[in-house]
């Protein structure tokens, strides 16, 4: 994953790579800083099939020390500096790293994780803000040697957990560089590109499709260490961002922000914008389109599939809720409760093959086997394809309501409730009601300074929505639980 640095570098070297606020670094720059860095580590005993733990927010030390451990067959894991010290301290118990790079600008919490394993400051790092520690107890390298180098692990990423326990998914250098160049070519990135990069680089979304995809293009990517609506605001009017993905709640602050202000929003160069990683609901899109004057393009995926599997046609904006069509070179079909392969139009779990499909969840074989049979890594998500082959996610398999033997996706009831004006987040879930069925319930954080009530949303929903779709109740909440990418945690919605 550091070839297509290097193969920018030989060429056009001068061109700008990478941004950390107002410093510019160039792909030759970038190229050689990650080499004199690689070194660095080698010297304190990183090498090939190693763990490497970054933990840290975007900026120069985080993308180099990516490319550093990919020069050394090192495996990179990036964290998100926002994790609780705990969290952090789970995840280095579970992939037994033997070095550790922190950024400074990091949460107090991970700034104290890094102080109790003696990170230390050193010579090739002192510019870029950021500090390493050696760990004494970890675990031997891996053994990779016997295998194929584009299928030695990359990267390690531990997903956002969003159903339950953390698992370290090994992505390997052919995932992460097919998807890089399949993101940068169907997004037409150029050299005279500028990216907004605020998706994190710990995050396979802001890694693959964003990091990865544009330097993959010889694009620039102003690193963005943490969202603020205003921030982003900023540097869209400023003209000189042309292209900018989020995740879908970064787009409803934005216009939130532009509501407050008052005034309309100016797209400076945008051509167009990027939503994944959640479900992008129409309504929110279509307020997007009107406040910008560009499409907002959709694309699905996750952290097993490096992970773009469809994306939208950036030449054919759509007005409807599709995730696009699949990528090329990738196998998708919908298969039924018994295993079989369904038609067009039929809704069951979409299933994926193809060289994006990960390595495997690090020491975990059977959980690995539960999700991949060899040839179709199972998504866990419901959808279907229709007769022009785009695809459809209706929700998830284990959030799947069944009320009165009826089907009730969640995400199309939160759809329906996320259109009223005081709503600001929205979560449906199904819990056990008296009958033995399974209730819809609705929890609802408002805009701020709004008060909906149940019966506000009931009426509201009514014409909406079927009657067993509606929530048979309404739970009232400030703040919803979500993880660092703005996904709410379902499983830790109480009530
Ligand atoms: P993660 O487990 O954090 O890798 O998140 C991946 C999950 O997010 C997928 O399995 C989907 O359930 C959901 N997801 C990602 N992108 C989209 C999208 N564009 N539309 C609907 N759901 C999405
Ligand atoms: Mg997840
Ligand atoms: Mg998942």
């Amino acid at each position: 994953i550091a070839d297509p640095v290097a193969w920018w570098a030989e060429r056009y070297p001068a061109i700008p790579a990478l941004a950390e606020g107002e410093r510019v670094m160039s792909y030759g720059e970038a190229d050689a800083r990650s080499t004199r860095l690689a070194a660095t580590l080698a010297e304190r005993g990183l090498a090939a099939g190693d763990r490497f733990y970054i933990v840290g927010e975007n900026g120069f030390a985080t993308a180099l020390s990516v490319l550093a451990a990919a020069k050394l067959g090192a495996w990179a894991i990036p964290i998100n500096a926002r994790l609780s010290s705990g969290e952090i301290d789970a995840i280095r118990d579970h992939a037994r790293p033997k070095l550790a790079l922190y950024t400074d600008s990091v949460s107090d919490e991970a700034t104290a994780h890094g102080a109790r394993h003696g990170a230390a400051p050193v010579a090739e790092l002192d510019d870029l803000g950021a500090t390493l520690a050696a760990f004494g107890d970890a675990d031997p390298a891996v053994d990779e040697s016997g295998e194929d180098p584009a299928d030695r692990v990359a990267v390690m990423i531990y997903t956002s957990g969003t159903t339950g326990k953390p698992k370290g998914v090994m992505l390997t250098h052919r995932n992460l560089l097919f998807i890089g160049a399949r993101s940068g070519d169907s997004r037409r990135v150029t050299p005279g590109d500028r990216i907004y990069g605020v998706l994190p680089i710990s995050h396979v979304f802001g890694l693959a499709s964003v990091y990865l995809g544009n330097m993959y293009m010889g694009g620039r990517v102003d690193l963005i260490p943490r969202f603020s609506a205003e921030h982003a605001l900023a540097a869209i009017e400023g003209g000189a961002i042309s292209l900018f993905n989020g995740v879908p709640q970064m787009y409803a602050r934005i216009l939130e922000l532009t509501t407050i202000r008052g005034r309309a929003l100016n797209p400076g160069r945008i051509r167009y914008l990027s939503s994944g990683g959640a479900p992008l609901d129409l309504g929110l899109k279509r307020r997007v389109e009107a406040a910008f004057g560009v499409p907002l393009h959709n694309g699905y995926g996750m952290t097993e599939t490096a992970p773009t599997i469809s994306v939208t046609d950036i030449d054919r904006p759509r007005d409807d809720d599709t995730v696009g069509e699949i990528i090329p070179d990738v196998q998708v079909r919908i298969v039924g409760d018994d295993g079989g392969a369904l038609p067009t139009d039929m809704v069951g779990e979409i299933q994926v093959s193809g060289p994006l499909v990960m390595k495997g969840y690090y020491k975990a074989p059977g959980e690995t086997a539960a999700v991949h049979d060899g040839l179709w890594f199972k998504t866990g998500d419901l959808g279907r394809l229709n007769a022009d082959g785009l695809l459809y996610v209706v929700g998830r398999r284990k959030e799947l309501i069944i009320r009165s033997g009826f089907n009730v996706y969640p995400p199309e009831v939160e759809a329906a409730i996320t259109l009223h004006p005081d709503v600001g987040l929205c979560a449906v879930v199904g819990r056990p009601a008296r009958d033995g069925n399974e209730e819809v319930v609705a929890f609802i954080q408002p805009v701020q300074g709004r008060t909906p009530s149940a019966a506000d949303l009931a009426a509201f929903v009514a014409d909406k929505l079927s009657a067993y779709k509606r929530p048979g109740r309404w739970e009232f909440r400030d703040s919803l639980p979500a993880t660092a990418a703005g996904k709410i945690l379902k499983h830790k919605l109480d009530g």
